[in-house]
């Protein structure tokens, strides 16, 4: 049987993982909006993998004997300012998530609960995978964006040439 804080604390983190399920999907809409359908495809599959994330918790509860609670889950936003701007967030969405589920592992050792830090293990490994790829894309973007910049730059120069 699991414990009390244990249950507690997987009930937070499923919250937590559809929380991020909402934020992105809410964020595939302002993509595909933004004529980015691209970006959008990315968070709709991240949207469903938050979702598979949630569930593993959840199954893992009812195969311990233990409840489950869903909590309300808050409104995403709706709106970024730009592309970029969104991407940074999804970054540090997944830092929090990462910060998250280090402090549920530590619960699990606290309870001395070896079947959670079993189960932890692959979302452990799991977050390392998604700040790498969030970083990734973020690099990417910063590049295009310096790309811009050189142009703009390039221009600038240009403009000041004068017929000789
Ligand atoms: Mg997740």
């Amino acid at each position: 049987m699991i414990s009390k804080a244990m249950q507690d604390a997987i009930n937070e983190q499923i919250n937590k993982e559809l929380y991020s399920s909402y934020i992105y999907l809410s964020m595939a809409a302002y993509f595909e909006r933004e004529s980015l359908p691209g970006f959008g495809n990315w968070l709709r599959i991240q949207a469903e993998e938050e979702n598979e994330h949630a569930m593993k918790l959840y199954n893992h509860l009812l195969e311990r004997g233990g409840k489950v609670e869903l909590k309300a889950i808050p409104a995403p936003k709706v709106d970024w300012a730009s592309a970029m701007d969104a991407v940074k967030e999804v970054l540090a969405h997944e830092q929090f998530v990462t910060k998250s589920i280090h402090e549920l592992y530590e619960v699990a050792l606290k309870e001395k609960d070896y079947a959670a830090q079993v189960m932890l293990h692959w979302f452990i490994e799991e977050q390392v995978e998604e700040e790498a790829n969030a970083t990734a894309i973020l690099e990417n973007m910063q590049r295009i964006e310096a790309h811009d910049t050189a142009i703009l730059m390039l221009d600038h120069r240009l403009s000041k040439r004068k017929d000789d």
